[in-house]
């Protein structure tokens, strides 16, 4: 893991800015891109990593079909209907 050497303060609510040239470069985000990331963390570190939302079942990241907020692959959906 590389330090930025950045340092920025945590607001009251817990919030912080993450410098935008930083997110560009890490996660290659294009400015009219929403970006997305998911926090990982263990007992003294946060790490970010970009989501990308993949099946619940196969982790497939292609045309994806939301279920009450679940996402699902067509293959998987094709064997949940055939339940
Ligand atoms: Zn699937």
């Amino acid at each position: 893991m590389k330090s930025a050497l950045i340092v920025r303060p945590v607001d009251s609510n817990g919030r912080i800015v993450i410098p935008k040239n930083l997110l560009t470069d890490i996660f290659k985000a294009k400015d009219d891109e929403k970006l997305t990331l998911e926090f990982f963390y263990n007992e003294d570190s946060i790490i970010l990593k970009r989501f990308h939302p993949s099946c619940v079942f196969c982790d497939n990241r292609e045309d994806l079909t939301d279920f009450k907020g679940a996402k699902i692959c067509p293959e998987c959906l094709k064997k949940l209907k055939s339940i």
